[in-house]
């Protein structure tokens, strides 16, 4: 908007030091920023925390015009819009929860070529009306932000980015950003090409965050490891996430018995209870946060030492979105989850019973399997996740729980067929609990009313204990070797590849499970 060249701003640095007080671009901050500035289109991979907005407030600052930021979140964007005022910036918002005097406001402010910045929503973004509004005006870019909304391989898929590619058609001559925290080259791909952006040059940064510590435990007890985890930090604040906010506030009550401050945080608070919370949580610097994944979008707390899971997570983006608020300033942290098979279960009824057309839930559940992969990894857990957003990594990086105490594996196939035979003999109708009783021999009302009992596969793993057999379901599951049927009250089905084990094409591979619990890490390094 050329707004401070009076003030002597002229250039993005110049912008970056008076405006925002900061003295120096961060990576590839300024690469992007000069592009944009000369009217390049750009697509911006870099982690949460790596600094995105200033890649589009920037280059709309130093360019003639106001800056388009297409944004989902209307929470979001009205916290983006009083910061940026803060710092004297004329930032305004266009969505449905203005009053119509607001609005009227806010398009007077446009027209008079009175605003640096203009959010607004990708339903208002592509209508006629809206187009019309910017037609008369100087627009000094589009930045399309959250663009792996375009996807159905993003963790939020939303139709309305979908018609965002208007935009280029629309206004040829306006340079357009796009930008996510989300680089898996499927969501990639579809950023690029839905949003027609294959002549936009593609900004990456490495997504590894080598300061955080990667640990993912079976979970036997979880409210004792978590404690025992927790032990560690006792000077120091972190987030524990569930899944229900009903463990929130469980497990908040809880660790307050045990001594340790926690507050809780869910959607489902008082919204003044809740924001207190919130405040005390950035305020304070020895603080237990116990939340639901509606705690931090938006959040910029820098000395976050630790973030706990005690429920598996959706996807691996949805993961490392969680286990990235950990660290930001730079300093050693560790991420910690705790999973069983409970989880995966659950996991599946939420994408099964949800309302998403088959589609969408075909990806969800592999999302779902790609997560599980990397939990169930006897590999460097660092390169597993990071293969998931196509980045190569060497393995071994000295940082994570299965570095650190290097896992067992063993010949797990005639287990694995075992295991198959099991489910396939009792008719694919049964869940894991039920099918391990088969396994294991255990006469009980169920297996006799079957007739299970009869069956030559009834016992037939009696030489390992259920626990074992637990974890080899779980990474059967996670080789897409079975899945879990919830239209058929969680039954196990085989899935085709299963084939390839019963001919032995195909050898399977288990991790040793071990009594984990709390920090590989230290105990290695002291
Ligand atoms: P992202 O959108 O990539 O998650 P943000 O744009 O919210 O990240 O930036 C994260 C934090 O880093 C913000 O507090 C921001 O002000 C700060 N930041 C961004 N760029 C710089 C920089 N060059 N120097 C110092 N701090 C920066
Ligand atoms: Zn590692």
């Amino acid at each position: 908007a050329r707004r401070f060249e009076a003030e002597g701003a002229a250039n993005p640095l110049d912008v970056l030091k008076r405006v925002y007080g900061y003295s120096a671009f961060r990576g590839e901050q300024q690469a992007v920023i000069e592009h944009v500035v000369e009217g390049g289109d750009a697509v911006v991979l870099f982690p949460t925390g790596a600094g995105k907005s200033l890649c589009f407030q920037i280059p709309a600052l130093c360019r003639r015009g106001v800056g388009i930021v297409v944004s989902p979140l209307i929470a979001l964007m009205r916290d983006q819009v009083e910061a940026l005022k803060q710092l004297g910036i004329r930032a305004a918002a266009l969505n449905s929860s203005l009053t119509r005097e607001e609005a009227i406001a806010v398009r007077r402010a446009l027209a008079s070529a009175a605003l640096d910045l203009l959010y607004v929503t990708p339903e208002r973004a592509v209508t006629d009306g809206f187009a019309e509004m910017i037609g008369d005006i100087d627009v000094a870019l589009f930045a399309i932000d959250e663009a792996h909304c375009v996807s159905q391989w993003g963790h939020d898929f939303r139709p309305e980015y979908r018609g965002l590619d208007c935009l280029a058609s629309r206004f040829p001559g306006v340079p357009r950003i796009a930008l996510t925290a989300t680089a898996d080259p499927h969501t990639r791909d579809d950023i690029v090409e839905r949003l027609a952006l294959t002549r936009a040059r593609v900004f990456t940064s490495s997504f590894d965050r080598p300061n955080i510590a990667y640990e993912i435990v079976e979970r036997d007890q979880p409210r004792l490891q978590l404690l025992r985890f927790l032990r560690h930090f006792k000077d120091a604040s972190g987030i524990v996430y569930c899944l229900s906010r009903a463990k929130v506030e469980d497990t908040a009550e809880w660790l307050n018995a045990q001594g340790i401050r926690a507050l809780p945080y869910h959607a489902g608070m008082e919204r003044a209870l809740r924001d207190a919370h919130q405040d005390a949580f950035l305020k304070e610097e020895k603080l237990c946060l116990v939340a639901t994944v509606a705690f931090g979008m938006g959040i910029d707390k820098p000395d976050v030492r630790y973030v706990a899971h005690l429920d598996l997570p959706g996807s691996v983006e949805a993961y490392y979105q969680e286990t990235g608020r950990a660290g930001r300033d730079g300093l050693p942290s560790e991420v910690w989850m705790a999973y069983g098979m409970a989880d995966v279960i659950q996991r599946r009824r939420m994408i099964d019973d949800g309302g998403a057309p088959e589609e969408i839930k075909r990806i969800e559940r592999s999302k779902l399997n790609a997560l599980l992969a990397i939990c169930e990894t006897a590999g460097c857990r660092r390169q597993a996740i990071l293969a998931h957003f196509g980045e190569a990594h060497p393995g071994g990086c000295g940082h994570c729980d299965t570095c650190l105490k290097p896992v067992d594996t063993w010949d797990g196939t005639e287990a694995a067929i075992k295991a198959l035979a099991a489910v396939y003999r009792t008719g694919e109708r049964f869940g894991t609990g039920h099918v391990i009783d088969v396994l294991m021999g255990t006469v009980n009302e169920k297996t006799e009313r079957f007739g299970h009992v009869d069956m030559p596969v009834f016992g037939a793993g009696k030489d390992l204990p259920a626990r074992t057999w637990q974890s080899v379901f779980r990474q059967l599951l996670a080789a897409s070797l079975i899945t879990v049927d919830h239209t058929a009250f969680g039954a196990l089905k085989l899935e085709p590849e299963a084939r390839s084990v019963f001919r032995r094409e195909r050898q399977v591979l288990f991790r040793k499970d071990r009594a984990a619990s709390g920090r590989a890490a230290r105990a290695q390094k002291s």
